[in-house]
């Protein structure tokens, strides 16, 4: 599904030249569920913005459900990332002025799906999540942890080949990032492929996977087997 072979990425700011990605290859495949970690620095942004197609690589390739990536222009990498990407945030990105359902209905909208299809789809993907109840309230009157949920909803509901979520549990208290994680778990279940960055080993522990990046290398890459925490 992700295939990225020898990917650097170089920032330029002038003079001073920055290896954000230093040859990185790895593969995600369906149904896999890969916590990102390493410290601040590291690269884990500069890849799911690759990943994401919000940003290019310097060089090296790029596969995504056997597209090569670094060959598409400008407006087919924004076509790809609108139908096969889903994109969780820490900052949830909700529109304040939007109830829920109409903040998952927006992804159907560029999508170019009718008003009723849109509040249909909207609402299962709310159920899926657990927020029908409050499917008419706006992001100011629902928690953290509801936020992620209806941006989770959001990000799925075009059914993306895979779901990038940078820091999700990032914004929210233990309880809260319990429920997100128990709702990405159940999700993978059922099939959805999920690569998240995250800072905390208890979070990446609810994954099947850790990459553990630091000055834009991989430096491991393990499954996690076993689900205790020591502590
Ligand atoms: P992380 O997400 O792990 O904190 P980043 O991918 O954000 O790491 O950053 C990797 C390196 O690239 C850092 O040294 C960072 O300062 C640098 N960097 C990231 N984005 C830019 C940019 N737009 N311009 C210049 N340097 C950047
Ligand atoms: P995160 O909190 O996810 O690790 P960062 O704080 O590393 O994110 O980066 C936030 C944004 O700033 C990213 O889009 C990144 O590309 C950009 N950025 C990071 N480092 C630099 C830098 N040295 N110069 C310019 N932009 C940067």
């Amino acid at each position: 599904m992700i295939r990225i072979e020898n990917l650097c990425k170089v920032y330029k700011n002038g003079k001073i030249e920055v290896q954000a990605l230093k040859n990185i290859s790895f593969s995600v495949v369906p149904g896999e569920f890969v916590a990102v970690m390493g410290a601040s620095g590291s690269g884990k942004s500069t890849l799911m913005n690759i990943l994401g197609c919000l940003d290019r690589s310097t060089s090296g390739s790029y596969f995504l459900d056997n597209v090569d990536i670094s060959s598409l222009k400008d407006n087919d990498l924004a076509l790809i990332r609108n139908l096969k990407i889903g994109f969780v945030f820490q900052a949830f990105n909700l529109l304040p002025k939007l109830t829920a359902l109409e903040n998952v209905e927006l992804p159907m909208i560029y999508a170019g799906l009718k008003h009723k299809e849109r509040k249909e789809k909207a609402m299962l993907a709310l159920e899926k999540v657990g927020l029908s109840e409050r499917m008419h309230h706006r992001p100011n009157e629902l928690s953290g942890g509801q936020k992620q949920r209806v941006a989770i909803a959001r990000a799925l509901v075009n059914s993306p080949s895979i779901l990038l979520a940078d820091e999700p549990t990032g914004n929210l208290d233990s309880a809260s990032s319990e429920e997100i994680m128990g709702i990405f778990q159940s999700l993978n279940t059922e099939g959805v492929t999920i690569v998240m960055v995250t800072h905390e080993p208890d979070v990446a522990q609810h994954t099947k996977r850790i990459v553990v990046f630091k000055d834009g290398e991989i430096i491991s890459d393990h499954p996690v087997n076993d689900p205790i925490i020591v502590r």
